[in-house]
């Protein structure tokens, strides 16, 4: 089943009253894949994310996750589906009264309904995988930018998801910070897992991303390897940001 699609992206478009910010997009991620999204400020990066578990709901088009339609089903589908598809944002949203450990087991508790037992196991595990288990007593505000987006990385992998999905997960962190956060997205793709990342952080898509997808005024402009996008654009838009930006 090697390169079975996980996630796709059907012929998405998003409108907010007349302004057409997604206009029938088309993406595809295999299996264990880290497409990396690169693109201007207000290209749609961010939207198109949320279009992928309505948080944002989409114009048209389809989203299907391991082969099902998120876009189809009843209400309760969707929740169910909603948990296949990690998320993580530029703020950590970490509940500032809670241990690092109770945020990482409440959405396991409730909409998983695991066991208290079962839900510490899956989380302390998940913190350990990104460094953070001698934390899991402490309190959010007791950790820096970079440990606190850490636990929201645990906080998502504990409910298993299928596909992760990232918005500028380093760019609220001060840069010294920024490294412990992408390695533990280096480390999360070297385990298999499926990944969308839109970042500025070329370096880390040269090493890491299979795919750069290049996104300007709400269409894909340009896809390819890290080299090709990187070292030989073809698309003029692709060329002016990427001198724009390094
Ligand atoms: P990016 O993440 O690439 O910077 P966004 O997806 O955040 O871009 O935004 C794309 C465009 O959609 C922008 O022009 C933005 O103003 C617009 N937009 C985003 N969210 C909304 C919204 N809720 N209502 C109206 N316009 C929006
Ligand atoms: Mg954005």
């Amino acid at each position: 089943m090697a390169n079975r699609p996980m996630l796709e992206i059907v012929s998405l478009e998003k409108r907010f009253g007349t302004n057409t910010i997604l206009k029938k997009i088309d993406l595809k991620v295999a299996e264990g894949e880290l497409v990396f999204v690169i693109g201007p400020s207000g290209s749609g990066k961010s939207t198109m994310l949320r279009c992928c578990n309505r948080l944002e709901e989409p114009t048209s088009g389809d989203i299907i996750v391991d082969g099902r339609n998120i876009m189809a089903g009843t209400r309760r589908d969707l929740d169910r589906m909603r948990l296949q598809i990690g998320m993580v944002f530029q703020g950590f949203h970490l509940y500032p009264h809670m241990t690092v450990l109770k945020n990482v087991t409440l959405a396991q508790r409730k909409a998983l309904k695991r066991s208290k037992a079962e839900a510490d196991a899956r989380a302390i595990d998940m913190l350990e995988q990104v460094g953070m288990a001698h934390k899991a007593e402490a309190y959010p505000g007791e950790l820096s930018g970079g440990q606190q987006q850490r636990v929201a990385i645990a906080r998502s992998l504990a409910l298993d998801p299928k596909v992760m999905l990232f918005d500028e997960p380093t760019s609220a962190l001060d840069p010294e910070l920024v490294g412990s956060v992408l390695k533990v997205m280096k480390d999360l793709k070297s385990k298999g897992m499926t990944m969308v990342v839109v970042s500025h952080e070329m370096g880390f898509a040269r090493e890491t991303a299979d795919r750069v997808v290049f996104m300007d005024g709400g269409v894909v402009v340009e896809q390819g390897t890290p080299d090709e996008i990187f070292g030989a654009p073809k698309a003029e838009r692709t060329r002016a940001f990427l001198s724009r930006v390094s």
